[in-house]
């Protein structure tokens, strides 16, 4: 995504990039951001496991008049495409949004402990880069007397140490692939017998293409030096991205369960439900209702204030 939004800017097809990147003065947090040159782009690369808020200057740039490109989270763009039905302007000057895959945002909490496990006091911190240098890189946390404090990926992020610590908002999201974006970005995970490997590798995305703009795009791109690609199938996508159906028919399951107990859900349409839920099956079906009545008698689905 960082190649295609310098693209857009060196080539002069958008004004500006909206998306995120470490915030100036308190690195462990994540802060919306509007590059306008391609350094300004790459400045913001990398996954920010953390809370963020992209869409914060939408209506500025709205108002401004001049096309830009967006790089957000899946529920970002949904919200894009929301606005899209009743502002015009929606589709007239963001001619590209484009995704990550995501498994949910975890809490800022998350940031705040692993300062605390490697005793780092948040004041000293300059740079608290989650992932990055290597792919996927470590979990870094280097204070201003330049002291490195690394964690390995999967200590970080895949259950080891801090499992991610996902909002409930998160957890009845039917839309973790980013299916209304012209791009959606997952890791190109290494297979080893079927199964997703976090090992340090080369770093290889890959890149779905969800409409005409976003097929045009990646091809210009490509033609431009900017993106090299090579064949990926689809059976390797969903080995890499194994959790993401079972996900996909859990968020829709939660939300009847939510509705049902007369509990606060979000509204979704288009996000194939249907189909979701008969790839589930009934167990899964049950399981998962079930889980969502479990969360709302533990209090779960109500955002912590601390
Ligand atoms: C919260 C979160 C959950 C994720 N869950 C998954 C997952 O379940 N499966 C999976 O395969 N990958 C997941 N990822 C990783 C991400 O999908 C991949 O790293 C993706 O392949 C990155 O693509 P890229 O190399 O093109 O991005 P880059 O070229 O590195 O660009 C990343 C872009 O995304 C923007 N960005 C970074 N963090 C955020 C954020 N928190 N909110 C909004 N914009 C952001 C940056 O501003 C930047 O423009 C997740 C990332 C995040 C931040």
């Amino acid at each position: 995504m960082t190649a295609l939004g310098r693209y857009l800017l060196a080539n002069g097809r958008v004004d500006a990039v909206l998306h995120v990147r470490a915030d100036d003065r308190k690195p462990w947090l994540t802060m919306a951001t509007v590059s306008k040159t391609p350094d300004e782009v790459l400045a913001g690369a990398q996954s920010r496991y953390g809370p963020s808020s992209p869409l914060i200057h939408i209506h500025r740039l709205l108002d401004g008049g001049k096309p830009f490109a967006v790089i957000a989270k899946p529920c970002d763009i949904s919200a894009l495409r929301a606005l899209g039905r009743s502002d015009p302007r929606v589709e007239q000057l963001i001619p590209y949004m484009l995704t990550i895959f995501c498994g949910g945002v975890p809490s800022a909490h998350i940031s705040s402990a692993i300062m605390r496990h490697h005793g780092v006091d948040d004041q000293d911190v300059r740079l608290f880069r989650f992932r990055g240098e290597g792919w996927p890189g470590p979990l870094r946390v280097q204070t201003r007397d330049a002291t490195i404090y690394d964690l390995p990926y999967p200590d970080g992020w895949k259950g080891k140490k801090y499992s991610y610590d996902v909002q409930f908002r998160c957890k009845i999201c039917p839309d973790a692939v980013g299916e209304v974006a012209d791009i959606s970005v997952p890791d190109g995970w290494i297979l080893r017998y079927g199964k997703p490997v976090f090992d340090e590798a080369p770093g290889i995305n890959v890149a779905l293409v969800r409409t005409a703009a976003g097929e045009e795009l990646l091809n210009e791109a490509i033609a431009a030096g900017y993106l090299e690609v090579s064949p990926v199938s689809i059976q390797e996508i969903e080995q890499m991205h194994s959790e993401k159906p079972d996900r996909k028919a859990g968020a829709f399951t939660a939300l009847l369960a939510l509705r049902l107990i007369g509990q606060r859900a979000i509204k979704v349409s288009g996000y194939r439900s249907a189909d979701a839920l008969k790839r589930a099956g009934l167990r899964s079906f049950f399981r998962q209702f079930a889980g969502a009545i479990r969360r709302v008698i533990d209090g779960d689905n109500r955002e912590h204030l601390i």
